[in-house]
């Protein structure tokens, strides 16, 4: 293999992904773009040069961010995701029969564009599900005006980098509340504790005073590097956090869908935090 991609996002640690064909690279009026085939992975999406998502690990992230909250809350009708770009929540998201509205605000059309045409075993055609409300906008500027409420809220957003950034402030967060239903769940993409602590408690610190029940659940996704990834949890329903196993094996059985990473066992057990987590969210 001559050709290699770097991710070089932190200062002392790469993670390099061998490039058996280059497929694609280009900028939109948001970021750069690329996409490479590689033999371990398949095709491989990189945002300013990080990678978003690979055919092969692509469940692990997307299931637990879908799957985990809407089991959980057990009535969601109306969805919103913020960024997901690619299309890979919002095929998870509408696996759900029950959901009737799964409305994605993505800023960058040219990575929606980009992954109906390149990434279809990855969105499959959940862009032409009549059930899909597409909206290309700022997610802060979307939560921040008043509108439509949701049963469940997923910020499947890059980094803290570029056009994200805003996706981590307590504007944004504080928004996100107003949008969601009382008795709602808040879930937020929040990176690798291990290297990037900071982004989960920050997270978990500006969500503290806005919900009643705050912590993080997690999962092993091979190319976010570095150990477990965190997804951010935020409900004023602290019950949802703690659904019986054999609740969530009954929800899952009639939602009647496989699933290759989540399980109810598996959803019961990523919220049990390592020390050195749990400090995080404390
Ligand atoms: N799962 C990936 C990860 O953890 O790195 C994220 C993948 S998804 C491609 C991220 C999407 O968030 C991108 O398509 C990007 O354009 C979008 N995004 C970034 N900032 C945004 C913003 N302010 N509003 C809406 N979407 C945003």
């Amino acid at each position: 293999m001559s050709e290699w991609f770097v991710e070089k996002l932190y200062p002392s640690w790469r993670q390099t992904l061998a490039i058996a064909t280059p497929l694609h690279q280009s900028a939109t009026a948001h970021q750069r773009i690329a996409l490479f085939e590689n033999p371990q992975f398949g095709r491989v999406l990189t945002l300013n040069d990080v990678v978003q998502t690979t055919e092969r690990d692509e469940f692990v992230y997307h299931e637990m961010m879908a799957h985990v909250p809407i089991l959980a809350h057990g009535g969601a009708r109306r969805v919103l995701i913020i960024g997901g770009g690619d299309g890979g929540l919002l095929e998870e998201v509408l696996k759900h029969r029950t959901v009737a509205q799964a409305t994605m605000v993505e800023i960058d059309p040219g990575v929606v564009e980009f992954s109906r045409r390149h990434l279809p075993m990855i969105c499959g055609q959940a862009f032409d599900d009549p059930r899909t409300d597409l909206v290309i906008a700022d997610g802060l500027d979307f939560v921040t005006r008043p509108g439509e409420t949701y049963h469940v809220i997923l910020v499947d957003s890059t980094d803290p980098i570029g056009p994200g950034v805003g996706l981590y402030t307590e504007r944004f967060y504080a928004g996100c509340k107003q949008r969601l239903e009382p008795s709602g769940v808040l879930v937020t993409q929040n990176g690798v504790p291990f290297l990037q602590g900071g982004e989960l408690s920050g997270t978990v610190a500006a969500l503290r005073p806005l919900f009643e029940d705050v912590s993080c659940y997690l999962a092993a996704v091979p190319t976010y590097v570095g150990g477990f990834m965190a997804l951010g949890w935020a409900s004023d329903d602290p019950a949802l956090r703690h659904i019986a196993t054999e609740t969530l094996r009954t929800r899952h059985a009639t939602a009647r869908f496989s699933t290759r990473y989540y399980s109810p066992e598996v959803h019961r057990g990523a919220f049990a935090l390592p020390p050195f987590i749990a400090d995080l969210v404390a």
